[in-house]
């Protein structure tokens, strides 16, 4: 029998390892706001037009790439940000598996522009479909601009699979959200089709709450604040009497980074005991520090979903200590617009 095996040509793995990345525009979004988050950026600016199918912008004041690392950062498996596996149990930044912008490039037309301090050019690289189409010296401001059009060109099935706009958008603002929270210092805008949808200015916590979620939120929020051995837990929950009949406004963030969690969410509910009627989901926006050993943020390519060490003890602290924060609040109510 003669044998069958081949090595895929890189545009066809990098569309496949594209599936498991970018799932829609909104996916898009998370990777360059994540992007220019790493790069140090104070400053980000996110365009979208048609829902992000037909452009997704992320415009940063970061560090910017050099000449040869603009055309790298497209290569698979190319990051400036771990060198080794140990790395991934010491991560201080929001990507690692240098996968984003080989996915998006192999699934859309990308231009990216970008310069460094003290480059007096900066760099243009237009990318089709994993293949570089030019790059050219441009003047530029310090950071960087990737530009992502026409998203699934090359995979039509994918692209029927977008839904509507008002859906697809849905999910880019939570994205967003999820970021801008995460990260109240930066300031952030949004643009939707020329049209502003947010412009968040550098803040603490509660104001971009605030920015995010209307003024009417700084009145219900109880400040959250306990230090352990093994926990930080930092941020807000809601006034019971503020909870949601649907699933709104929950937020963990792990070292700064959004995550899901049935557990954890169960521990902040059961925290609310009997202060919530039943069917009642609590609103909370919580940043939870843990050592960067006790968890395993590679076990799943979007990232939203880490392993702890040891997840009984921190459902235990979160636990009593939004129990005890809310007890506080109900002898006590705290209005401090400053923190
Ligand atoms: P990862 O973020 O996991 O390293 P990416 O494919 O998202 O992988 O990016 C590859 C590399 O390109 C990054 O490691 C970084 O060095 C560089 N890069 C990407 N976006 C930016 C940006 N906005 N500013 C500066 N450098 C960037
Ligand atoms: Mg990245």
């Amino acid at each position: 029998m003669p044998d069958i095996i081949q090595l895929l040509p890189d545009h066809v793995a990098n569309q496949i390892a594209a599936g498991e990345v970018v799932q829609r525009p909104a996916s898009v979004v998370k990777e360059l706001l994540e992007n220019a988050i790493d790069a140090g950026a104070s400053s980000i600016k996110l365009i979208i037009k048609d829902a992000g199918k037909q452009l997704v912008q992320v415009i940063d004041n970061g560090k910017g790439m050099s000449q040869t690392d603009a055309r790298l950062s497209f290569e698979r498996h190319a990051t400036s940000k771990i060198t080794k596996a140990e790395d991934l149990f010491n991560l201080n930044t929001k990507g690692f598996r240098g996968e984003a912008l080989a996915s998006i490039a192999a699934i859309a037309h990308v231009d990216l522009k970008t310069k460094q301090e003290n480059q007096e050019l900066g760099t243009l690289i237009k990318i089709e479909g994993s293949t570089l189409v030019s790059q050219e010296n441009i003047s530029h401001p310090i950071g960087t601009s990737v530009a992502v059009k026409n998203l699934f060109y090359n995979i039509p099935a994918r692209r029927n699979f977008l839904k509507s706009n008002s859906v697809e958008t849905r999910h880019i603002v939570n994205e967003f959200q999820r970021v801008a929270l995460a990260h109240p210092n930066i300031s952030f805008s949004f643009y939707h089709n020329e049209n502003e949808i947010y412009n968040l200015i550098s803040s603490n916590l509660r104001q971009r709450i605030v920015a995010v979620f209307g003024k009417k939120t700084n009145e219900k929020l109880v400040p959250i604040n306990e230090s352990t051995d093994v926990l930080e837990i930092s941020g807000f929950v809601a006034k019971p009497e503020y909870a949601k009949k649907k699933r709104g406004e929950q937020f963990f963030f792990v070292n700064d980074r959004f995550i899901k969690n049935a557990y954890l969410n169960h521990a902040v509910s059961s925290a609310f005991e009997s202060l919530l009627s039943n069917g009642y989901h609590p609103t909370y926006f919580l940043f939870l520090k843990v050592p960067t050993k006790s968890i395993d943020i590679n076990i799943h390519p979007t990232k939203t979903e880490i392993k702890f060490d040891d997840e009984k003890t921190l459902y235990a602290i979160l636990r009593s200590t939004i129990k005890h924060s809310l007890g506080q609040y109900n002898v006590a109510p705290i209005l401090d617009f400053n923190r």
